[in-house]
């Protein structure tokens, strides 16, 4: 089967790339193939952060949030050993979601606007023309991509690999996997730990663990579930720098969770990756692009919703002017990448997260802590793009 472009992944990557065409190039959205490996709605490891940035997105697209069930929260705590920057907003800092919902909520209005999504499939592997060995491709001038999948091979002139942090795609665009790669782990409560929390509207960022070695910070978020409240725990650990010895990340929510009357072997522990952007980076190869966790995102606090969704108006851009031109090396990807506010924004936050945890002295950051909750509320709300 061919198509002109297959997008590897409905996650908000991948359907936003979709979403984009389909308001950008409606033609060219009619012949894309959405591929994913679970059906919607799918489980998807996420505290559910959804920032303005995200927001803004899907405000272009025409979609507003409220049509998803999600919690606001008015109140971020930043703290470090006991000092807490406290940043409001009205309504909302940011919305919590759960993304079984919110990816959901984002595939049905694909298939609406016209996308073809298919699920229960996974791509195996994908073989650019030329590939050594390969020939089930075109090897000639007019050379087809060949996406293997557990249900058969397909040809298309453009591949998009939205497929996540552990992208199999993105083996086709870099030889060796840059080892920019976060670890979080993740545990949600029923509303009992909410009350003894302050309840809702109130999210905790807790950096107390940057000294020994958590290049990162502990979370709990409100969220809900089946419309009863519940909280969300975790753990984000940047590995900014790689050569602190790696801090166990399971004892600082075991300990988190005990302090606020939790055990955690009452609950289900899940891990996962994020990996992160590198400025200098792999962003495409001659009819491949990457979108979302599987080209990079945000390494300062593991954002990545939002960003997921801005990829995914830069690789639309991108994939129209392509089929505009007949020409597919994708040269210039990164550079519309850098052009556009993900660029911009991911790059600060890859400075702060250089900054932030290249900073290790206990007595230093409690200091410095009130500055830097003051830097905090103007970057967020201010120059980053989730403001605009
Ligand atoms: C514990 C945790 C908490 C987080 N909390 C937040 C938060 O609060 N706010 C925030 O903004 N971000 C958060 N993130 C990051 C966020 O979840 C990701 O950045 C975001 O999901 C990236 O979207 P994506 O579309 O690129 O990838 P994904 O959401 O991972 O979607 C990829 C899709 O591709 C599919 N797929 C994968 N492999 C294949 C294959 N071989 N074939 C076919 N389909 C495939 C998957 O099933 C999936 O549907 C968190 C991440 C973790 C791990």
């Amino acid at each position: 089967m061919e198509y002109d472009i297959i997008i590897v992944g409905a996650g908000p990557a991948g359907l936003a790339t979709g979403l984009n065409l389909a308001q950008s190039a409606p033609d060219l959205a009619q012949r894309t193939l959405i591929l994913e490996r679970e059906h919607h709605p799918r489980s998807k490891l996420c505290a559910g952060g959804v920032l303005p940035g995200a927001e803004a997105c899907l405000r272009k697209l025409g979609l507003d949030i409220s049509a998803v069930p999600s919690v606001p929260v008015r109140e971020m705590h930043l703290r470090f050993d006991g000092r807490s920057a406290v940043l409001r907003r009205e309504p909302a800092c940011f919305r919590v979601v759960r993304r079984e919902q919110f990816d959901a909520w984002l595939a049905d209005t694909a298939r609406e606007r016209g996308l073809a999504i298919q699920e229960g499939t996974r791509v195996l592997e994908v073989c650019p023309p030329h590939t050594p060995g390969h020939k089930a491709g075109g090897d000639g001038p007019d050379g087809l991509v060949t996406v293997r999948t557990d249900r058969g091979a397909y040809r298309t002139r453009a591949v998009v690999g939205a497929d996540g942090a552990q992208s199999t795609v993105r083996r086709a665009v870099v030889s060796t996997q840059a080892r920019q790669v976060a670890r979080l782990l993740e545990v949600r409560l029923p509303v009992a730990a909410e009350a003894r929390n302050g309840g809702d509207g109130r999210a905790i960022f807790d950096f107390s663990w940057i000294p020994d070695g958590v290049q990162g910070y502990l979370w709990d978020f409100p969220s809900q579930g089946g419309g009863r409240a519940e909280r969300t725990w975790g753990v984000y650990d940047s590995r900014t720098y790689r050569r602190v010895p790696t801090a166990s990340l399971k004892p600082v929510l075991q300990g988190a969770l005990a302090r606020a009357g939790e055990s955690l072997d009452q609950h289900k522990l899940e891990g996962h990756s994020l990996r992160w952007f590198r400025r200098r980076g792999t962003f495409a190869a001659p009819h491949i692009l990457l979108a979302g966790d599987a080209a990079g995102t945000d390494s300062l606090v593991g954002e990545g919703i939002s960003f997921a969704l801005g990829y995914g108006e830069v690789a639309a851009a991108e994939l129209r002017d392509a089929f505009a031109e007949r020409e597919f090396s994708f040269g210039g990807y990164r550079r519309r990448i850098m052009a556009h506010q993900i660029g911009r924004s991911l790059s600060r936050r890859a400075v702060g997260a250089a900054l932030l945890y290249g900073l290790r002295n206990r007595r230093l950051l409690w200091l410095l802590w009130p500055l830097i909750g003051w830097a905090a509320d103007h970057f967020f709300f201010g120059r980053d793009w989730c403001a605009e």
